[in-house]
């Protein structure tokens, strides 16, 4: 059982320190626990569980891949409510996981990561956090993720706005929108989600677009009780519908390399287009005129309708300045706002820079992925031993359920923990040319792929141009090759040998 000190205790010592507890660091810790290790801590900076789905709650905020892929394959819910759900259900779902499998007394909140150094002489972790209190373990689990950190643009102006301002993953439920003349800025997954909603309530809606993302109806409906009544009763049928619609979901991953499939799917996005938007200009502005996929493709039925109400002006022109009451834009035109809304994104290839990670001889893991973060699999760095990253560098997607990709890592990583818990192995560190290597394959198979040469850009990839969150194939691919460590892609040491 995890250490139970009382929280005014300055350090813990336990075998498995976890980060985060979202998807990721939520299913770690549930499968530890099923697999009998029981010696481990769950470090959340928040004072409730959730991760992203806990952060997100934003008007229409829900999930864009279908429920029955969107959850663990071990605990699969009969009772979603909808085809996507929305994200109260989601958070629900994951408080509900943490409750079935018992692992909530693992969970130490408010208590933020804030870095960790490696001894290699006592193979320990030892985690600094915001408030001064240290733990200690044998491995170290990151589940933070990648969006989790609210990327702010940096408007010239903005700091002497008198409006109210705030980030879509930080919204703020206390100011009321009504009658209030709002700047929305950014187009992406959360503004498609949440413009519909609050253009009902704005007086007026200056939605400041960049770059028009991709867009496809969302088949959202209602799951009828019968349907929900026949997965309760037949988990099977449920496990067959999951199956189908995993492969059905993967599917979509030949529009994105086959270029004459990416055609045609984007022609029916632009016949869309067509159909949802009446004005000509409004549907030139929201056109894309990069290649589909290069950006995440987004699904919603109530965007395009939202942008056709006489109070949502998409402005396209960018902004060149705030001022105390207003937007000003490039063509000099002024837009008076009440408030600001940045659906702006995350730090997403920069999330770990301002973390403290120190391995093995002193190497920093600022220093080691200076020109760019990369890693085994995704997972693990080479002078980094016993510490794993789920949902790390080229693991991310957008085709398929990242929880697939989760389960494929825990499970990974669990191959790895058992060994070291109970005291088989001191230290796995990945070798340096097996990290190459597979990188280097990465990055040949992404050269050409759409994210990089289909003209656009995106948070996908960093300051260099070079992919870093994508993993770039087939689902199962990965899962074929995570299903179990190899040891001989490690330097390993035993424990006795200390
Ligand atoms: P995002 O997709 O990165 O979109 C950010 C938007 O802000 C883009 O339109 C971007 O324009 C714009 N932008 C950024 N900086 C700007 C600036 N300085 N001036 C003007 N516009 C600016 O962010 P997001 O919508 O928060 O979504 C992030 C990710 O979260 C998604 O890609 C997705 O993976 C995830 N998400 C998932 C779901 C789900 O249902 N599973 C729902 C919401 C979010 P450019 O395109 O020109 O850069």
């Amino acid at each position: 059982m995890a250490q139970r000190q009382t929280r005014d205790q300055r350090s813990y010592q336990t075998k498995v320190i976890i980060v985060g507890t979202g998807f990721s660091g939520l299913g770690m810790a549930i499968r530890l626990k099923q697999a009998g290790i029981d010696d481990f801590i769950v470090l959340e900076k928040a004072t409730d569980l959730g991760g992203t789905w806990r952060d997100n709650t934003y008007p229409g905020c829900a999930c864009d891949v279908p429920s029955l892929m969107y959850s663990f394959s071990f605990e699969q819910n009969p009772s979603w409510s909808r085809m996507f759900a929305r994200q109260g259900e989601i958070s629900g779902y994951l408080q509900h996981c943490a409750d079935k499998f018992q692992v909530r007394d693992h969970i130490h909140y408010g208590v933020e990561f804030t870095g960790a150094e490696y001894d290699e002489d006592d193979g320990t972790w030892t985690v600094s956090t915001a408030d001064g209190t240290e733990y200690s373990g044998r491995a170290l689990v990151s589940g933070v993720g990648a969006l989790h950190i609210p990327r702010y643009p940096d408007l010239p102006g903005v700091e002497r706005f008198e409006g109210e301002v705030f980030h879509s993953a930080e919204w703020n439920h206390d100011y009321d929108l009504e009658d209030k003349r709002v700047a929305v800025i950014g187009t992406g997954a959360s503004a498609i989600q949440f413009v519909p909603r609050i253009a009902k309530t704005v007086t007026q809606l200056h939605l400041f677009q960049r770059t028009p993302p991709w867009i496809q109806p969302k088949p959202d409906r209602l799951i009828p009780e019968s349907v929900q009544h026949l997965f309760r009763n037949a988990p099977l049928v449920q496990r067959a519908a999951r199956a189908a619609l995993y492969w059905v979901l993967e599917a979509r991953y030949f529009a994105v390399f086959n270029r004459r499939l990416g055609k045609i799917a984007e022609q029916l996005s632009k016949r869309y287009i067509r159909k949802a938007v009446k004005d000509p200009k409004l549907r030139a502005a929201v056109t894309p005129d990069y290649v589909m996929g290069c950006k995440r493709i987004l699904l919603s039925s109530d965007y395009y309708p939202a942008l056709n109400r006489s109070n949502v002006e998409v402005v396209t022109s960018g902004v060149a300045e705030v001022r105390p009451r207003s937007v000003v834009t490039g063509d000099g035109q002024e837009h008076p706002v009440d408030a600001i809304i940045y659906g702006t994104g995350f730090h997403v290839t920069d999330a770990f820079d301002h973390l403290s990670i120190v391995g093995r001889d002193g190497r920093k893991l600022q220093d080691t992925w200076r020109n760019g973060m990369e890693a085994y699999l995704g997972m693990t760095v080479s002078g980094f031993p016993n510490l794993f990253f789920l949902l790390g560098p080229n693991t991310g997607l957008g085709h398929n359920s990242v929880v697939f990709m989760i389960e494929s890592q825990i499970n990974y990583v669990l191959s790895c923990l058992r060994p070291i818990c109970r005291g088989k192995l001191g230290q796995v560190d990945v070798r340096q040319s097996v990290q190459d290597s597979f990188n280097s394959e990465i990055q040949t198979a992404l050269t050409d792929a759409v994210w990089s040469a289909g003209g656009c850009r995106s948070w996908y990839l960093d300051e260099n141009g070079v992919n870093r969150t994508i993993w770039p194939g087939f689902t199962w691919k990965y899962w074929l090759r995570t299903r179990k460590v190899d040891l001989a892609d490690y330097e390993t040491v035993a424990r006795q040998s200390r």
